[in-house]
């Protein structure tokens, strides 16, 4: 690291360069230029709108008491639709103030009608205790705001069920609590005016799928005693957020997505880690592979790039120099504490001391430790921190000078959640994406519109998966029989799932409807993907620190593989699947672990298809067959391959729902893909296709599986699957398919646009991989999307 200059490396609260300047200095430093984007995101001075006439001076007293001066322009169309009786989704940047769109019409009919009631459900308990704090504090009479959720004592239950006006819970405890109790809940069931969902967005996959029919269920039980509540859901900005809201609601949902606060201006770079030289990477990657893989000539996951920590920690240290406040988002707690001791080792080389001045945030510290942190910062005491994003929940930073996001996390909200802790009033800040070795990331920093362009990415969610469908009827059924107008409410394939159930002898039919034959009500969880959950448990304590779905776990916690949970590490000793546990141990190991599996692949039955000439696109259920065969350990710091290790776990089987595509033999040839390439060629597509996917829909490698090959014996032509790992299909296949140009649009650029020779973790190499990313041929499957894309109807 070489500062620019003696006034700028003390590390004083000068004058600090504006974000542009800092910039140009940032990416002067190497010998290329890593910038491969800047976007200048204007500030927006907010476009307030009178309060609705509806609006009850009381309320707006109490709103101007907590500094709430008039709403925004989309808090109060969003308001005015939901007082008005239409079901809304407000769809809004972080911090836009989504919470007044539903507070205002829902707060405002119990003042007017001093029997109706609100019910509002949150994802985590935490975020409905924020909400309790927000609308308590407005100190209405006679709203008698409460939480009901597995904290609440059961003295209080009874009176918040009877006195309680607006009462905030999880889906978790409507499903398990409320709707099973209906009938001690039937008074503030008969009077419910509103439903409020906030976070909307975070029901997606599986679990979504459960809570759109805990919600039908509620409709249900609403509509047999009379009322008919209006749906108010909060979304982060996302694609088609109507369509999503509906889905999750049954209903039809008006979206509301013009932003009309105000948000400081925010310079924003797209940053890629410079190639390393060839000959650099040859001695970490090659050898330890053969150790287990038993691909003795095969190049493993070869590292091409400079680590995305490397060069975070680089600009970490860059920035703390020239005097900037600075905070650096990594994905695990060990990657926070590598970059922050990185920095300070570069600092303390240049101005010995000045390394002090930066820190790694540690998940878990007291409330008081926190305050002191932010003191810190906000005086300049500490100038660099280096975070997971555990740092969202409790800290209150905002206004920094710079922020460092290491690797895209995931989703656009997280992204504009990260970047939003910079910039202080009326003041630029610079914001800085450093992408990683991913498929994902290299596509995104040379496509800057689909950051900040019209977001694409969906929530998706599949209400019509038989595997939720079927036990969440059998909850109903367990509330009140079932009736053929109830089958409607829960959707195509209602039907045949009560058929089912009957045939299984869970329920019984008789001339008034289908009834529950059990005593116990039936054991559902709406978090458990299918399959039985696995739990995490502490050899040392025996504490139980969470739990996996069972699809995933022999993915996340086979014996020797590093476990993340809240930031904390802890490596796995044992995986008893009889038991249904995970025995852990905390450990910080400067490794990460990658399972790969092999995976066999049948068609059931064909659901959709687009027949394009020498092309064929599929969207049906498959049965899959696969196991995890090994796992490979790689340095955290360097991304570097340590070895590869064999793992004895059973074989899995699940039925799915897959988009696959088929290409003549023919066309492949004229395309100039000889024969021998083919396998190559498909399976480089697939990995790329793969990683790419969460570019249409929220979801990450684990919630996706693949396959390729030259001849397949149920399609008898060159085919890539792409299907949904959990049982019954989560929407993600479906959305593949729905979006299957663009889709595979952006994947043959990620794979073009990546600058490797050969294919590289960047484009077409997987960490997942069962076959250690062989065989593999980066050009011929360009060539392979190349004929896909001139075929396909866009
Ligand atoms: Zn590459
Ligand atoms: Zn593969």
């Amino acid at each position: 690291m070489e500062p620019s200059s003696a006034a700028t490396v003390s590390g004083d609260p000068g004058p600090e360069p504006s974000p542009a300047d800092l910039l140009r200095r940032l990416r002067a430093r190497g010998a290329g230029d890593p910038v491969t984007h800047v976007e200048r995101v204007p500030a927006r001075a907010g476009v307030p709108a009178p309060w609705p006439s509806w609006a009850p001076a009381e309320l707006r007293e109490a709103f101007a008491r907590r500094g709430v001066v008039a709403p925004w322009q989309h808090q109060a169309e969003a308001a005015t639709l939901a007082y008005d009786g239409g079901h809304v989704v407000v769809a809004t940047g972080t911090a836009s103030g989504k919470s007044l769109a539903y507070q205002l019409p829902s707060l405002a009919t119990l003042l007017a009608d001093p029997r109706a009631t609100v019910l509002y459900l949150a994802p985590t308990k935490a975020l409905a205790a924020d909400q309790l704090r927000a609308v308590a504090g407005l100190e209405l009479e006679g709203v008698r705001p409460a939480c009901y959720d597995g904290d609440t004592p059961r003295a209080e239950r009874e009176w918040i069920r009877r006195h309680s006006r607006f009462v905030l819970t999880n889906p978790d405890m409507l499903h398990h609590g409320i709707l099973p109790g209906h009938a001690q809940w039937s008074g503030f069931l008969r009077r419910l005016a509103y439903v409020v969902i906030d976070e909307c967005h975070t029901y997606r996959g599986v679990f979504g799928s459960h809570v759109a029919h805990v919600l039908r269920r509620l409709r249900r039980q609403c509509a047999r005693f009379g009322a008919t509540p209006v749906f108010v859901l909060a979304s982060a900005t996302s694609g088609d957020p109507a369509t999503a809201a509906g889905r999750l609601t049954g209903l039809p949902v008006t979206a509301v997505t013009e932003d009309a606060s105000p948000r400081g201006g925010v310079t924003f770079a797209l940053w890629e880690p410079p190639l390393l030289p060839p000959d650099s990477s040859a001695s970490s990657a090659v050898a330890p592979a053969q150790a287990a893989g038993g691909h003795d000539d095969v190049p493993d996951l070869v590292q091409v790039r400079r680590s995305a920590l490397r060069e975070t920690a680089d600009l970490l240290a860059d920035t703390v120099a020239e005097g900037v406040r600075t905070l650096a988002f990594v994905r695990s707690r060990k990657g926070a504490e590598v970059v922050a001791a990185s920095a300070r080792r570069a600092l303390d080389e240049a101005v010995p001391g000045l390394g002090k001045r930066v820190a790694a945030y540690r998940g878990g510290y007291l409330r008081e430790e926190r305050r002191e942190l932010e003191r810190a910062l906000l005086h300049g005491d500490l100038l660099g921190l280096a975070s997971t994003n555990a740092l969202e929940l409790g800290v209150d930073l905002v206004g920094l000078d710079a922020v460092l996001i290491c690797g895209y996390p995931g989703t656009r909200a997280s992204l504009w959640q990260q970047a939003g802790r910079a910039g202080r009033s009326g003041q630029e800040a610079l914001a800085v994406l450093v992408a990683r070795d991913d498929p994902l990331d290299t596509y995104l920093v040379h496509h800057p519109e689909a950051i900040f362009g019209a977001p694409v990415e969906a929530t998706v969610l599949d209400p019509a998966n038989p595997y939720v469908l079927a036990p969440q009827l059998a909850c109903a059924a367990a509330e009140a029989p079932l009736t053929p107008a109830d089958l409607a409410l829960f959707g195509d394939g209602a039907k045949e799932a009560v058929d089912e159930l009957v045939a299984a002898g869970a329920l019984r039919q008789r001339p008034t409807g289908w009834y529950w034959r059990h005593r116990e009500r039936p054991e559902v969880d709406l978090r458990g993907e299918g399959g039985a959950p696995v739990c995490v448990v502490e050899s040392a304590t025996g504490r139980l620190l969470g739990t996996v779905d069972g699809g995933s776990s022999h993915f996340l916690l086979h014996p020797g593989a590093v476990y993340l949970h809240q930031g904390v590490s802890y490596v796995v000793d044992e995986l008893d699947l009889a038991d249904g546990c995970a025995l852990v141990h905390t450990e910080e190991p400067d490794w990460s672990t990658h399972a790969r599996d092999v995976t066999d692949l049948s068609v059931v039955s064909v659901r959709s298809y687009v027949d394009a000439g020498p092309v064929g696109m599929f969207l049906g259920e498959v049965d899959v067959t696969s196991q995890v065969v090994s796992y490979q350990r790689r340095r955290i710091a360097t991304g570097e391959v340590i070895d590869t290790r064999p793992l004895d776990l059973p074989t899995r089987e699940l039925r799915t729902v897959a988009v696959w595509f088929t290409l003549s033999p023919q066309s492949l040839t004229a395309a100039g893909v000889q024969a021998a390439d083919v396998p190559g060629a498909l399976h480089a597509a697939e990995h790329a296709a793969i990683g790419l996917l969460p570019l249409m829909a929220t979801c990450d490698r684990w919630d996706i599986g693949g396959l390729s090959t030259a001849v397949h014996p149920d399609t008898e032509a060159p085919t890539v699957f792409v299907y949904d790992g959990h049982p019954g299909g989560a929407g993600f296949a479906e959305r593949a398919y729905g979006t299957a140009s663009a889709w595979l649009r952006a994947t043959r650029d990620a794979i073009a646009e990546c600058g490797c020779e050969a294919g590289c973790p960047s484009c077409v190499q997987s960490p997942k991989c069962g076959n250690g990313n062989h065989p593999l041929s980066k050009p011929d499957a360009i060539r392979v999307l190349d004929v896909v894309l001139a075929n396909l109807p866009a």
